[in-house]
């Protein structure tokens, strides 16, 4: 199963950013180009049925499967980025982090009004950073028909805060 491959590629490091945080490593699954195919066909299969016009990667690790993801189903991919990254007209969002606030930013013609947007990232923690970008993509008039994520960290409650945006919400691992 695809949950289970995952899970045994992932690669636990203790204290990473910081003390007390168990970073999940996903370069690993990264060097398994069978893998890899893997769970873009996992993530295909599991969206057949859900309205894609355009796919948001969330930088970084976002940007990985997103584009893969495009590729597959044949979509464009835009990227959501991290302040100051992109060169050309930008719309940006702050949130709140645990301490102090981010920012992110896409470019203004990244999204046509009435699409249907599938936001990616590697990750779901807190679900923080993928609520800031659907207000950002519906600020741009884009619609949310999902998420997807290779790992989701069902600890920190994430689903519960996204799933007033879209319940379409796909989980590859958790
Ligand atoms: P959230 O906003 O849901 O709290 O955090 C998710 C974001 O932080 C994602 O962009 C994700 O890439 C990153 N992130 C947080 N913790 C981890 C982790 O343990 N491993 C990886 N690969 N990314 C993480």
């Amino acid at each position: 199963m695809i949950a289970d491959q995952i899970k045994a590629a992932v690669r636990d490091i203790p204290d990473f950013p910081k003390l007390g945080i168990i970073f999940k490593d996903i370069t690993p699954i990264l060097k398994d180009p069978s893998l890899c195919q893997g769970i873009v066909d996992a993530f295909a299969e599991k969206l057949a049925d859900t309205k894609i016009d355009v796919i948001a990667g969330i930088e970084s690790r976002g940007f990985l499967f997103g584009l893969m993801l495009a590729i597959k189903l044949g979509v464009p991919f835009v990227p959501v980025r991290k302040a100051g990254k992109l060169p050309y007209a930008i719309k940006q969002k702050v949130y709140e982090l645990e301490y102090g606030t981010a920012t992110i930013e896409m470019h203004t013609d990244a999204i046509e009004p009435g699409q249907y947007v599938l936001i990616h990232d590697d990750l779901l923690a807190t679900g923080g950073t993928v609520t800031a970008a659907s207000e950002l993509i519906i600020e741009l008039g884009g619609i949310i028909s999902g998420f997807s994520f290779v790992i989701g960290l069902g600890f920190l409650n994430g689903k519960e805060k996204i799933e007033g945006l879209s319940d379409n919400i796909v989980v590859l691992a958790e």
